[in-house]
């Protein structure tokens, strides 16, 4: 592509604007569109780039060089605020000089289902002891996103862990007795007592643990600043550390933690960013 300009997939939803030092890079950003929790490709092109990375606010996304291209997934977390979002992008040529342009990404607002429901007060009483549990695995469990490895595993498309469909969507904010609770950070998946589940793509078991609400608990790192979360499994078919690949076991769906029936959630982070775990499906080709 060499000296070509910015090639521009869609202009409307992506600018670039110049920077000191900007390179002549062509840049594709599918799909060209992002919304809250999605995931966005981005592909840059140019002669001169020996090793490339990108900044989305106080974010380092890794990009990962393949027949003459580099190539980044970027996460939209599902509260990012809508609007323009700057991404840096930041390459070095042989001789260790840096060039930057700047992309803006327009993340449009998502409508995110809502449901209301009333439960007795009791049914949501948590103890004290509880509570400092619920807090410990949270803060293991967010320990986890920024220990990553900058390599990537992951590779080519990524598979559904198991093949039903969606029971509870991702995004899904609930108010319960009036009160909003966090929104749903992935997507129950149809799934009985038993049924396989699988690895989305290629990766490493990052955590495996029984907590309070997510039960038994699998993260899959797959490098690069991507996890897989697979909870409420009745059994678990990995051990922690092991390297894992694209469709091998890694469990068994169930109903462990606080959930009334047996379903597969599945979630994904994305460079800190919760995003739909379809989206990864819909995204990477
Ligand atoms: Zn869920």
């Amino acid at each position: 592509m060499g000296a070509a300009g910015l090639a521009l997939s869609v202009g409307f939803f992506l600018s670039a604007s110049a920077l000191a030092g900007a390179a002549e890079w062509s840049v594709v950003v599918t799909p060209a569109g992002v919304s809250q929790g999605g995931v966005v490709g981005i592909q840059v092109a140019g002669e001169e780039i020996q090793t490339m990375k990108a900044r989305l606010g106080h974010r380092e996304i890794p990009f990962f060089a393949g027949q003459g291209v580099f190539s980044g997934l970027i996460g939209v977390d599902l509260e990012e605020r809508p609007g323009a979002a700057g991404l840096v992008l930041q390459g070095w040529n042989r001789s260790g000089e840096r060039k930057e342009r700047k992309v803006t990404l327009h993340v449009r607002k998502k409508k995110f289902p809502q449901e209301k429901l009333s439960v007795p007060a009791s049914f949501d009483r948590i103890d004290e002891a509880t509570k400092k549990r619920i807090d410990r695995e949270q803060e293991q469990l967010n320990g986890l996103w920024t220990a990553s490895s900058l390599e990537r595993w992951w590779e080519g498309a990524f598979l559904a862990p198991v093949s039903g469909g969606v029971t509870s969507p991702f995004g899904l904010r609930r108010i319960v007795n009036g009160l909003p609770r966090s929104p749903h950070g992935g997507v129950d998946l149809k799934a009985s007592m038993g049924t396989e589940v699988l690895a989305a793509n290629h990766g490493r078991v990052a955590l495996r643990e029984d907590f309070f609400f997510s039960g038994k608990s699998i993260v899959l790192d797959h490098g690069g600043g991507l996890y897989t979360m697979y909870f409420h499994l009745d059994e678990f078919h990995a051990d922690k550390g092991a390297q894992v690949r694209k469709g091998d076991l890694i469990g068994r769906a169930g109903m462990t933690g606080r959930v009334t029936g047996p379903h597969l959630h599945w979630g994904a982070r994305l460079n800190g960013a919760r995003v739909d775990p379809l989206e990864l499906i819909a995204a990477v080709k």
